[in-house]
């Protein structure tokens, strides 16, 4: 069994607590983006009681519908830029830009923190700093990279999965900081509700437990904040990037290979895959002919680039490639063959 990013539509969640502004006084921000936190998590649990409280003291987003593709990487520019994939740019965790010859992959890939792969648009810590707000980003994946030549007040590197101690150790920090007024925004993200979701399953204890952590994490932040009287000036966001889904997979069914289908020998660039999507660069003169191939792949629909639907707001990115394979839920595209 594995549980994956689905292909177009399960939903993430956004919770608010949000002050009305002391008077005269500009009211602080902390953001949280908490991986893979699916819409249903919060309220179904009756041990994560910190959501509850924030969606009943403020507000509560039913559900949010994230952006095509549904990965991590689109969807965190998506959140922090207001735009589209098309239009911010970072359409995949995994990109390659045909005029330079260069590829983008999430993780440690050198070449994904060079500010050309995130200048498609400006995200809101980019903009913030330019007005001289004092921002600070604890394990947000590249806020190290400079953007339009700017670097956020403070950048801790996303380095490994952030642990619970990571995260309250930041809450002390922002706290500390937001009361001596030296800082007006905060960014933290957590990654273990989706690294345990996609290890263990979507149902399985490990990822009820991270869920769990947050909501420990957010009423210790709220504690925290009471505790030095800024309850009424500071707003909290909870937000998530997608959902998950249990699939099964394997050699009786679910998991497609690719290789089955097609000659690698075809493609100028290699292939990543992302398993309920493959982007393909083939080389110019083999493009109908890998067209033509990819129309056998069960279970799956094939675009050329001009021919991807409109409303995903996807297919004028930069980064797009002239082949894209979508699979369709509940299976998955790969390589391995058993
Ligand atoms: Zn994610």
């Amino acid at each position: 069994m594995a549980v994956v990013h689905p292909s177009i539509a399960l939903l993430s969640m956004i919770v608010f607590s949000l002050s009305p502004p002391a008077s005269g006084v500009p009211n602080r921000l902390v953001a949280f983006l908490i991986d893979g936190l699916r819409w249903d998590y919060p309220f179904s649990d009756p041990e994560l009681s910190e959501f509850q409280a924030m969606a009943r003291e403020g507000a509560r987003a039913r559900y949010v519908t994230p952006d095509f593709p549904v990965k991590s990487y689109p969807n965190y520019y998506t959140i922090m830029t207001g735009l589209h994939t098309e239009s911010h740019g970072m359409t995949g965790n995994y990109m390659h830009d045909v005029m330079r010859n260069t590829s983008f992959l999430l993780g440690y890939n050198p070449e994904s923190y060079e500010p050309y792969w995130w200048e498609g648009a400006e995200p809101i810590w980019i903009t913030a700093t330019k007005q001289e707000r004092k921002v600070n980003m604890y394990y947000w994946p590249t806020c190290e990279v400079p953007i339009f030549n700017t670097l956020p007040n403070k950048c801790e590197p996303y380095a490994g999965y952030p642990t619970y101690n990571n995260i309250t150790d930041s809450i002390d920090e922002i706290v500390q900081l937001f009361s001596e007024r030296a800082v007006d925004m905060a960014f933290v993200y957590f990654e273990d509700v989706d690294r345990l979701g996609h290890a263990h399953g979507v149902e399985s204890q490990q990822r009820l437990e991270a869920t769990r952590d947050v909501s420990r994490f957010l009423e210790y932040l709220r504690e925290n904040l009471g505790r030095t009287g800024q309850s009424d000036d500071v707003n909290v966001v909870v937000m998530s990037d997608h959902g998950m889904a249990t699939v099964e997979y394997g050699p009786s069914g679910g998991y497609v290979s690719l290789s089955s289908f097609i000659d690698h020998n075809d493609l100028d660039n290699p292939v990543f895959y992302e398993t309920s999507y493959v982007s393909m660069w083939p080389k110019e003169e083999r493009l109908d002919k890998v067209y033509a191939d990819l129309q056998r792949v069960p279970h799956s629909v094939a675009y050329k680039k001009e021919d991807i639907p409109e409303g995903w707001h996807y297919k004028n990115g930069k980064y797009v490639p002239p082949l894209l394979l979508v699979m369709t839920f509940p299976y998955l595209i790969g390589k391995a063959v058993w």
